[in-house]
């Protein structure tokens, strides 16, 4: 247990009126928000702090920052702004959760309960990774899942996506304005995304299909991606390209295994919403990655974490 986490067994009571679970952008601006309106919130920040943006460098397309910022850094003022309101923050992992009364109850992986008339979830997505050794190795130095945020450091070099739905096609002709040219790589021979999607894709010069192509090997020098080692699935022939960069795009996994069996989730598993952050348990609202599979963006995350606040002082001004 960390000295923060110390203090708080020590001064804290166990109940609230709102707890936070994930501490990203949705869940550390519904932290700012509602410890604004005097709900003295919890924040449980999970196993990591800050969420998916903790993972990368500099983020330019957060409004309010010219030269853009770094994620770490948004991440650490996000938290200082919200404790200087009053919110309250464990680093815990949440490990079981029971919705069943009007108190709802929280449990840590370290064994304590807690309990709050409200809950917010923001436990974020992860993206769906390949499961290589050289994935893990060279995560960040030149293989990404994101093309909205990385996508311009690749002007005129020649990258790579793997993934064959609507995402993968999305970030390929995203792009395809920016590299001179763009592989996609699919492991079948038909792309599961939508028609006009797949035919935008094939009308565009600078991509180049890899039908029946699975990734084997991502080659890299001086801890830079330089290249894939490819096999394809009908024939067993290996083969190389050169690229300066690779996006996945093979889907995203919502953190939800917690709330499998307490709450609505869709067939991906994601959160489904009643009513704006409403799930579908009342006094229990949603925000961010983990509902949201379309924008998947730290400002539509911080947004959503707004208006899961809002809807929060509502709800329990209602309740009393
Ligand atoms: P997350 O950021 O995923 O946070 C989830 C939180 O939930 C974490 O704190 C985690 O510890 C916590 N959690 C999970 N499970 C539990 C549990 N059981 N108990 C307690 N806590 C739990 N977006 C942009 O707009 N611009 C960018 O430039 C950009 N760059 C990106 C770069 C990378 C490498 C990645 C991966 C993503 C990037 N994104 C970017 C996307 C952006 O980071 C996400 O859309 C955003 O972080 C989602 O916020 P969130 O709060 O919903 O979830
Ligand atoms: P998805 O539809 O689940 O597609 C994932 C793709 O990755 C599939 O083609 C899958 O192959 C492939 N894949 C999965 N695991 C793989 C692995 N280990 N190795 C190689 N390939 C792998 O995910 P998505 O594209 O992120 O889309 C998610 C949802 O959002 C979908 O409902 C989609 O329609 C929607 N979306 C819509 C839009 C839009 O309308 N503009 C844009 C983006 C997303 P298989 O095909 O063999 O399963």
């Amino acid at each position: 247990m960390n000295y923060r986490d110390f203090i708080f067994y020590l001064n804290e009571s166990m109940n609230y009126e709102l707890i936070i679970i994930g501490s990203g952008p949705a869940g550390l601006t519904a932290a700012i928000y509602s410890a604004r309106a005097g709900l003295n919130p919890l924040v449980v920040a999970g196993l990591e702090f800050g969420g998916q943006l903790m993972t990368t460098t500099l983020v330019e397309n957060y409004p309010g920052f010219i030269d853009g910022v770094q994620g770490p850094d948004l991440m650490q003022n996000m938290l200082k702004q919200a404790e200087k309101f009053g919110a309250k923050i464990i680093f815990q992992n949440v490990k079981n959760v029971d919705f069943a009364n009007a108190e709802k109850k929280v449990i840590l992986d370290n064994g304590k309960e807690l309990s709050a008339k409200a809950i917010i979830i923001a436990t974020g997505a992860k993206s769906r990774k390949l499961g290589l050794d050289s994935e893990q190795k060279y995560w960040g130095k030149g293989i990404s899942s994101c093309a909205t945020c990385d996508g311009a450091l690749y002007k005129d070099k020649v990258i790579a996506v793997v993934g064959g739905g609507d995402s993968a096609i999305e970030e390929t002709l995203f792009l395809s304005r920016f590299a001179s040219k763009v592989y996609l790589i699919h492991h079948r021979g038909a792309l599961r995304a939508s028609k006009i999607m797949q035919e935008r894709v094939f009308a565009n010069p600078k991509i180049t299909m890899l039908w029946d192509s699975e990734i084997i090997e991502i080659l890299g020098k001086n801890e830079i991606v330089i290249g894939l080692k490819i096999n394809n699935t009908k024939t067993e022939e290996q083969s190389f390209i050169n690229i300066s960069g690779l996006f996945l795009a093979i889907g995203h996994i919502p953190n939800t295994e917690i709330f499998r069996k307490v709450l609505e989730l869709d067939e991906q598993g994601y959160v489904i919403v009643n009513d704006n952050t409403k799930t579908s348990v009342q006094g229990v609202f949603v925000a961010g990655d983990v509902k949201d599979k379309n924008y998947k963006q730290a400002i539509t995350a911080a947004g959503m974490g707004c208006m899961a606040a809002l809807d929060v002082e509502k709800y329990l001004q209602e309740q009393t």
